[in-house]
């Protein structure tokens, strides 16, 4: 059982990750696949273009549910 701050609406792939244990590639296969979150287009360092994911909570719910924590 996960417990977040009820103010907190929109949580980045690293918290998720942080908050779950699941790592970032099993949580990006998992997203795409389930169609969780929200990928924002963002300004990458090199001048390029950065995909960032965005999850509400109702997502982390889902997402804890669906996919045991990571344990590689
Ligand atoms: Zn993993």
């Amino acid at each position: 059982m996960i417990t977040v701050k009820s103010t907190q609406k929109l949580f980045t792939e690293d918290e998720i990750s942080r908050l779950t244990g699941i790592c970032l590639d099993h949580l990006r296969v998992v997203a795409r696949s389930k169609h969780l979150g929200s990928i924002v287009r963002a300004a990458g360092a090199a001048g390029g273009e950065a995909e960032r994911w965005l999850f509400t909570s109702v997502d982390l719910s889902v997402l804890t549910a669906l996919c045991p924590r990571c344990e590689h």
